[in-house]
């Protein structure tokens, strides 16, 4: 067995990877890679015949810069791909991978409940403009991704854990079907980072993450990203990156490299803290439904568990009080603890209010959604036996028994 060595991913485990993954100093004797914020690179003795499109040699920060590339190498090696690119946001980042993978006349088969952002794309952006077409299915249903395939589908674009229902998709079911048909399987594991989860080990041909969230983990810096092969990821950073400009700036790298050095630790305790309060809130008779992968009541628990290797089921659960809108805000409005606010995988805990209705592509939400509406909340880093007093005080308050 050979020696351990920070430098070699396939000689050290996840959390050694974690912290030196992708670290390159500089010579100053700093440990850490610099923060460069340079625009513009010293250019070769000869630089007259250079191909300004070029991202192999650093010249110029929107085609390529120190902390882009430090922060690519991890996050490629993290998730097991060959290469990744990155970009200003998880949307820039979906949005390169569909502009430079389809073109008019493709059809994509997309889950029926994803992002927002990608449903707007794909109901409305990308069919109007670029002649696009998309056919919505539930994900969950592997024979109904295999129904909506046509000899023109492209790709199939679900999310690992779904985004706000945490409906989950069968990755290797959904690859296969993909690639039976000749298409691409794009995946948005922002719910289930690695090491929790590895979309690629089951077939995904690319996988895309929202940085802002659990990868950086501390709620101050956007970013994006898109894992793969060689092969497919260059050309979205020849076409999307360098000439659609959606660069991730030098500094929210070095922040999003700095936040993912404890990403397996946090994992731990995000899951773990998460799986307490779903169980918690589903013993409460006054809540009407908790929708989270751990819980057997979900309707893929086996699959979750078995999918992301007993480790946990993500850390954002879906959940309503049993009564009107007003009961609803007056709980968010009571809690003391967590904050009412966007946004998911940062260090503290978030809950947002989402009424009935008022989101694109929500009429495809199960029926408690769409009766009671539903809070989602994003469990942090805090102390689990503090959010969960927080939940049940601010419960005697919206629902006094
Ligand atoms: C937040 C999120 C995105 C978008 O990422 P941004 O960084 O906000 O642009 C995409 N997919 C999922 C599942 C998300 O939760």
């Amino acid at each position: 067995m050979s020696a351990p060595d920070k430098h070699d991913p396939s000689t050290v485990g996840e959390k050694t990877w974690a912290v030196h993954g992708g670290n390159s100093p500089d010579g100053s004797g700093a440990l850490r890679t610099p923060l460069v914020l340079a625009n513009s690179y010293l250019l070769p003795e000869d630089a007259s015949q250079l191909n300004w499109s070029d991202t192999s040699t650093l010249m110029y920060s929107r085609s390529g810069h120190v902390n882009q590339h430090a922060l690519e190498d991890k996050l490629a090696t993290m998730e097991g791909g060959e290469e990744a690119v990155v970009f200003a946001s998880g949307v820039a980042a979906l949005h390169a991978l569909f502009f430079t993978h389809l073109r008019s006349g493709d059809h994509v088969v997309v889950s029926a409940v994803t992002y927002e952002a990608v449903h707007r794309l794909f109901s409305e952006l990308l069919p109007d403009r670029y002649g696009i077409q998309a056919t919505f299915v539930d994900a969950t249903d592997p024979e109904a991704v295999r129904a909506a395939m046509r000899p023109t589908t492209r790709l199939v674009h679900v999310e690992t854990i779904a985004n706000p229902t945490t409906a989950v998709t069968d990755i290797a079911a959904v690859a296969e079907i993909a690639h039976a048909g000749e298409a691409l399987l794009s995946v948005d594991g922002t719910f289930t980072p690695p090491p929790l989860y590895r979309p690629l080990a089951d077939g995904a041909d690319v996988v895309v993450h929202s940085l802002t969230k659990f990868i950086n983990g501390h709620g101050d810096a956007m970013g994006g990203a898109v894992i793969g092969s060689r092969e497919l990821v260059s050309r979205i950073r020849a076409d999307a990156l360098v000439d659609v400009g959606g660069v991730l700036s030098p500094f929210n790298s070095w922040l999003i490299m700095r936040g993912s050095v404890t990403l397996p630790l946090r994992l731990l305790q995000h899951l773990a803290s998460a799986q307490q309060i779903a169980e918690s809130l589903e013993a409460d008779p006054r809540i009407a439904f908790v929708a989270y992968p751990g819980l057997a009541s979900h309707p893929q628990h086996e699959l979750a568990v078995r999918q992301f290797g007993g480790r946990g089921c993500g850390a954002v659960l879906a959940f309503a009080l049993d009564g009107d809108p007003a009961v609803q805000n007056r709980f968010v409005n009571a809690l003391r603890v967590i904050t009412s606010a966007v946004s998911l995988g940062h260090d503290e805990s978030l809950i947002v209010h989402v009424a009935p209705g008022t989101r694109g592509g929500d009429e495809h939400y199960p029926e408690p959604f769409q009766r009671y509406g539903h809070l989602r909340l994003a469990v942090g880093l805090e102390d689990t036996d503090d959010l969960i007093a927080d939940l049940r005080a601010a419960l005697d308050i919206a629902l006094p028994a």
